[in-house]
């Protein structure tokens, strides 16, 4: 995967198409990742402990990762990313517009 939690990106697609949001939990399995206000469903929601309501609620619906584009910290455009090895040797994701480190 390409993105990661707390990564902001750039949606590519969908009805949220053009909005910026944090990855708040990312599904590597199915290649998803669930971005803050991004994609949001309303779900029926029986009275829990953290929605003693129940009722109506609306949550965050999983996107596949090709719909997202991460967010450069750098240069603030949405981009590819590559990788690079840092001096010390860790393997970190590389911005392919500014060539930034994406830690
Ligand atoms: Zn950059």
């Amino acid at each position: 995967m390409h993105v990661k939690k707390g990564d902001l990106v750039k949606v590519l697609a969908g009805k949220d198409k053009g909005k910026q949001g944090k990855i708040i939990r990312s599904l590597p399995k199915e290649s998803r990742v669930v971005v803050e206000k991004v994609n949001l469903i309303k779900k029926h929601q029986k009275p829990t402990q953290k929605y003693p309501q129940g009722g109506i609620i609306a949550m965050e619906a999983p996107l596949h990762v090709s719909n997202v584009m991460v967010i450069c910290p750098s240069c603030k455009k949405p981009t590819r990313t590559g990788h690079k090895f840092l001096d010390n040797g860790k393997k970190v994701r590389q911005c392919k517009r500014c060539g930034a480190a994406i830690e």
